[in-house]
């Protein structure tokens, strides 16, 4: 996780899960049933923790290892989750334990200046979402908070949240907590607020009406043209290997920029998809690749928009 000077300060039980007390904040349950608007978090919703299923661990560096894919990722959180679990509960043991991860994780991130946190794990009851294995409220923990030990320490911990969080509509938070069902994609695709932002804009410019979470409900076919579109993040084809990471680097210093496409050399005027591109990391080979991306996109763009349109009884 990395600091940020403005942000609010962000309470325990919200860091770490779906609490009691939040169940009393809800105003509007969300398709699966958990709480979503949140007067004590910047921008309202709560994007950290969603439900059993759906969390993020994005700030904490989740994604910044070689393999970001789902299989590693998951394999990876088990085993380092497993090992937690045998480790005591002492300064020395659990800074062991980040060595050992360290050790075997930290060489070959993709983003040197951005930390990956070794305690990031599996939570829950099921281990069926990402979390922190040092909150006071995760097994094993007695209700002490150990993120003291953390490399950025525990206030930031507490405190930080994304530009996502605060900067994203109200309505497309919404959205994305009630249609993505499991924390892998969720994570990636949260703290991408100027491609989401994009997408979805698309949609409503289509609609001509903005997007509202009463429009997916009792519409399936919706929620999942929906994820399609948004699955665009972890399927595209066009990113080039020197930026071949899932991984988004979206502090708010910006030491590491995704690289424009160099229109010119294609020989063709910008894309009027330019900023989707540009934030899902292209590079095209020719004017060809470049339409077939195009088509690629406004395929999924369309396809949400008119699931979305049909009228709900
Ligand atoms: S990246 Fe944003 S949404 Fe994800 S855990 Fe951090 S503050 Fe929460
Ligand atoms: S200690 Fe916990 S909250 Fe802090 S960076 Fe690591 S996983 Fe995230």
């Amino acid at each position: 996780m990395t600091t940020d000077m403005n942000n609010p300060k962000k309470t325990d039980q919200l860091k770490y899960g779906i609490g009691e007390q939040r169940a009393a904040m809800l105003t509007e349950p969300s398709p699966h049933g958990t709480p979503e608007l949140d007067s004590s978090v910047p921008g309202g919703i709560y994007l950290c923790q969603v439900d059993e299923c759906v969390s993020c661990g994005a700030c904490c560096g989740l994604y910044n290892v070689a393999d970001t894919s789902r299989d590693h990722m998951t394999a990876m959180l088990a085993e380092r989750t497993d090992q937690f679990a045998a480790v005591p509960r002492t300064t020395g043991a659990i800074d062991a334990f980040a060595d050992r991860i360290q050790a075997t994780q930290y060489s070959q991130r993709p983003f040197e200046q951005f930390h990956h946190c070794p305690f990031t794990g599996l939570i829950g009851p099921q281990r069926s979402r990402v979390g922190c294995l040092l909150h006071p409220m995760a097994d094993g923990n007695q209700g002490v908070d150990f993120r003291g030990l953390s490399y950025y320490g525990g206030l930031a911990c507490r405190t930080y949240f994304c530009p996502a969080t605060q900067h994203l509509p109200v309505r497309y938070k919404q959205i994305l907590r009630s249609i993505l069902r499991e924390w892998y994609l969720y994570g990636l695709v949260v703290t991408e607020r100027t491609l989401v932002a994009a997408l979805f804009e698309r949609i409503e410019i289509l609609l001509d009406r903005p997007l509202d979470l009463s429009m997916l409900r009792r519409n399936p076919t919706a929620v999942h043209r929906l994820t399609e579109l948004l699955q665009l993040k972890t399927q595209w084809p066009y990113r080039p290997r020197a930026h071949d990471t899932l991984c988004h680097f979206f502090f708010s210093y910006p030491p590491y920029a995704r690289p424009a496409i160099d229109y010119r050399q294609l020989g063709t005027e910008v894309s009027p998809y330019d900023t989707i591109l540009v934030e899902l990391v292209s590079e095209f080979a020719s004017q060809e690749d470049l339409r077939c991306a195009e088509a690629l996109v406004d395929t999924r763009i369309k396809a949400a928009a008119a699931a979305v349109s049909v009228p709900l009884f």
